[in-house]
């Protein structure tokens, strides 16, 4: 579903990513983990279409999504080619981004009404079935700013999944939270990995909800992949020794 094919992302003289080549099967969920500044936040913002890459190509489904053909060339992809495919990825980003002014019905069904077209009525209705798999029913006429951090983290991710995305990206979503807090957000995210065939790519310093969601782990070091495998393999029989230092340094 997503293939990133000898990515390159630098920023001045900085190297980010350096040729970096993995595949995301669909529904599968991967973790990436890795010292901070190791490009994992990175990867998920080109995917986001937040960053452009400086070299090599990401593919999603097959088709170009950093670029496009134009007149037999392949080009950088401008805003028109990537409007619509952008709508096939929703992120979760640390600090939640709610829209403040808006109550938390209408932060779930603004995009599906005016970016999907959605008719109001079937948006308010998928809307309230996803406050109920959040665990927020009562809070759909509240503000963001009468939430806890949690609260909001759990509207983000009904927001996210409201345009019915084929990726969901989620970006260190318990990092700015209290840690009293964490486990309802994580246990969210468990429901849906459970309760959905939604194709995850999580960056996230919490290795034990790593370890029991996703199928597949990357260590990141250096803007490169030091090490895959499953979760038992990374946590419990990890080969590299960047592997074992990282995870010494976190657990
Ligand atoms: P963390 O866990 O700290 O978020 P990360 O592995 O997600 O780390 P990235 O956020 O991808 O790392 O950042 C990788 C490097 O790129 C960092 O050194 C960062 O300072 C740098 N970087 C990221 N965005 C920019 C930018 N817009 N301009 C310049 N440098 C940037």
């Amino acid at each position: 579903l997503i293939n990133f094919d000898q990515v390159v992302k630098r920023f001045g003289d900085l190297t980010v990513l350096d040729h970096l080549d993995f595949s995301v099967a669909p529904g599968e969920r991967v973790t990436l983990i890795g010292p901070s500044g190791s490009g994992k936040t990175t990867i998920l913002r080109l995917l986001m279409t937040l960053e452009k890459v400086t070299e090599g190509r990401i593919e999603v489904d097959g088709e170009p999504f950093s670029h496009m053909s134009r007149g037999g060339r392949m080009v950088p992809a401008n805003e028109a080619y990537l409007r619509p495919r952008r709508k096939r990825i929703g992120m979760v980003f640390q600090q939640f981004n709610l829209f403040p002014n808006m109550t938390v019905r209408k932060n779930l069904t603004e995009a599906p009404v005016h970016v999907l077209g959605l008719p109001k009525a079937e948006a308010n209705e998928r809307a309230e079935e996803l406050l109920e798999l959040v665990g927020l029913s009562d809070k759909i006429d509240a503000h963001p700013t009468q939430l806890s951090g949690g609260q909001q983290q759990r509207v983000a991710i009904a927001r996210a999944l409201a345009m019915r995305p084929e990726i969901l990206l989620l970006d260190e979503v318990t990092s700015a939270l209290d840690p009293e807090l964490v486990a309802g957000v994580l246990d969210v995210l468990r429901t849906v990995a459970e309760t959905t065939d939604i194709t995850m790519l999580c960056v996230t310093h919490e290795m034990g909800f790593a370890r029991d969601v996703s199928h597949r782990v990357l260590m990141f070091d250096k803007g490169r992949i030091a090490e895959e495998g499953t979760p038992d393999e990374i946590f419990g029989d990890p080969r590299e020794e960047r592997t074992k230092e990282f995870l010494r340094s976190v657990l």
